[in-house]
């Protein structure tokens, strides 16, 4: 997953904390960022949720707050870079992501559980979004 900065520089993708107003940190958040100028970005394909949660950051009561709970593809990434998964695909990963949710969505289903159908569709469409949208993801 590549993207070119102003300065010609190719940027990367990384994890990162991004403080609120001092006190909260927002963990794991995929940003752009280039080597060689310090430029940084937050992804488009997260802005949303990013904007999202810091207009009810208020509701939360800890000041740490992980990102990949809240975004899909934040922990698509972030189980990408941890050590032990570093060698498996993130195809695999993907689908094995797919069909986690996808058996929590029967559940959720079977429960009458709207509120959490809702939620685990909204998570699937932010995998199937990026998938869809340029196949960015296969790369990373
Ligand atoms: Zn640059």
């Amino acid at each position: 997953m590549q993207k070119e900065c102003k300065c010609g520089n190719t940027l990367s993708i990384q994890l990162r904390t991004v403080k609120y107003s001092k006190k909260v940190h927002i963990k794991n958040v995929p940003i752009f960022s280039c080597e060689k100028c310090e430029e940084s970005e937050v992804l488009l394909d997260v802005k949303e949720d990013l904007t999202e949660l810091i207009q009810k950051i208020h509701t939360y009561s800890k000041n740490q707050i992980f990102f990949n709970e809240i975004n899909e593809f934040a922990h698509l990434l972030f189980v990408s870079s941890e050590k032990e998964l570093i060698h498996i695909p993130i195809e695999d990963i993907i689908e094995q992501r797919i069909n986690e949710l996808l058996d929590i969505l029967l559940l959720a289903q079977s429960l009458d559980d709207i509120k959490w159908v809702k939620e685990t569709e909204k998570r699937l469409l932010q995998i199937t979004d990026q998938i869809i949208s340029n196949e960015k993801i296969y790369k990373i």
